[in-house]
This record gives C-alpha cells, structure tokens and sequence, in this order.
C-alpha cells in the first residue's frame, strides 16, 4: 500500500499545532469535556491531535487534523473541570480521550500531578505508539499510584495495524513494545484488542504474544468490538473496509454479512 506515513513523525507535526508552552506550562488543545457511563461513570476530556489515522474514528479524525480547534488549556483547568464533573456525578474515574493523550506529554505528566490530589483514577486511554517507542515514558508513568494505563492495540497483525490506522506497519510493534514497558516498570495496565477485522487465528497468535510477556497480560486481554454508530458507517464505507464482527448502537454483535447490510442501508 502506498503512503502510510510514520505516527512518530506524526506526532511531532500534531504536537506543533495541539501543544503551546506558556511560562514553563505545556497547554493541550481540547474540544470538549463530558461525563459518560464507561467504567460505571467517568468524567471525560476531549484532547485533539492523534498520531494516527483508524477508518473507524469517524469524524473525529477530520477535527484533529484541524489545527485552530479545540482551546489551548492547562493541566490545572482540565483537572478542575474532570474533578467537578466526578464530584458532582460521583463517579470514580476521570480521564482523557478524543484524540492520543500522550502526545505533549509533558502537558499529560502535568495533568497527572495535579489529579494525585483527588480521590479519583486516571485511566489513561492510548494506542501505546509512544509508551512503546519511548520506554521513558513508561518509567515516568510509574511515579504515579492513581492511574490505570488500557492500551488499545489497533489490530491483530502488523498488516491489520496498516490497513486500520494508514500507518506503516512496521509500528505496529510499538504497541506490543507499550505492553512490555508498562509491565516491566510495573505500572498498572491491561491491554484491549480492536478485533472487529481480524479473524480468530490471528487473534489468538497475539494473545500468545503477549502471553510470552507474562500470562497475566493475556488473562486480562479485553476484546474490543466497534461500535456501528453512522460517522463510523460512512468512514467504513469511504475507506472500503468492513469489519467481521462490530455492535450495532443496541449492543448486538453483528457478523459481517449483516454489518455490510446495516452500512449499505444507513450510509
Ligand atoms: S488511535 Fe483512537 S483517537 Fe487515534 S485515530 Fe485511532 S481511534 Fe481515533
């Protein structure tokens, strides 16, 4: 396939537009912040800027290639809005989703510190590319006692990674690098696998790679489905790929005759 780009690369492009440094403060751009039923109840930053580029993020991805969305926020801010939030809704969690919170990392520690303080757990949602190429960054993360690290490895296979996020393949191993680095510095993590486009050979060859790191990792494997909401039909559709097995917007698990059905209905 022609023109996969390098997420690292990526990155350092994003951070130029998503990341500002004022007076020694690493800013983040966010678009939103909202409660949700994840976890039970978690208290929700939108950041923008990804380093990759997944057919099922929808329209999403076309706002974080936008460089003047969002509003430039501090950690402070971005913790005080996440705490109100959980305090008011009484949820355990907070976090920071939307787009890939370890880009401006610096921005991420920050975040961390200031919610220590708060008597709730960060779940840090990332595809792993960063934590895997920068094994600091899991030594950093270490310091912290009240995170909870879920990487979603995008894919079975370097050639599903490709196909899924327009990213070369060769990244792919950067995930599973991610896994080994959270492990080895013992920071609390479980992996989840985007399985909706991969068959359950491949499937199982990644669970006994991870296994091969510790059999505790492939015991808490989650298996991660798409869900068939209409911006991720059409985003299915544009890029001509339909999953094996995704959720409709009612929880069913569909297999990809009726998948194909649903997108050439609804899209
Ligand atoms: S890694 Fe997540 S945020 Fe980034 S493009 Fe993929 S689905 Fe979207």
């Amino acid at each position: 396939m022609l023109n996969m780009f390098d997420p690292i690369q990526l990155t350092e492009a994003t951070e130029k537009y998503v990341c500002r440094e004022r007076n020694g403060t690493v800013f983040r751009r966010y678009w939103r912040f909202r409660g949700g039923r994840w976890y039970g109840g978690i208290a929700t930053a939108d950041c923008v800027g990804c380093n990759l580029r997944c057919v099922f993020c929808g329209p999403l991805l076309t706002f974080m290639r936008l460089k003047d969305k969002g509003e430039l926020r501090s950690p402070s801010y971005v913790v005080r809005r996440l705490t109100d939030l959980a305090m008011v809704r009484r949820y355990k969690y907070i976090r920071i989703s939307g787009g890939e919170p370890t880009i401006c990392f610096d921005h991420l520690i920050e975040v961390l510190e200031i919610a220590e303080k708060y008597p709730f757990t960060f779940i840090l949602e990332t595809n792993g590319i960063l934590i895997g190429y920068n094994r600091w960054m899991a030594e950093e993360l270490s310091r912290f006692n009240n995170i909870h690290v879920r990487v979603s490895i995008k894919g079975t296979s370097p050639e599903d990674f490709e196909k899924l996020t327009k990213a070369d393949k060769k990244f792919f191993k950067y995930q599973i690098e991610a896994i080994k680095n959270l492990y080895d510095y013992k920071v609390s993590f479980h992996p989840a696998v985007v399985a909706s486009f991969s068959d359950n050979e491949s499937l199982n060859e990644l669970v006994i790679d991870l296994k091969d790191i510790h059999p505790s990792i492939a015991e808490n494997v989650e298996i991660e489905y798409i869900i068939l909401y209409r911006h991720v039909m059409n985003s299915l559709k544009k890029n001509g790929v339909i999953p094996k097995k995704a959720y409709n917007t009612s929880w069913e698990l569909l297999d990809e005759d009726m998948i194909r059905r649903l997108i050439n209905e609804n899209s």
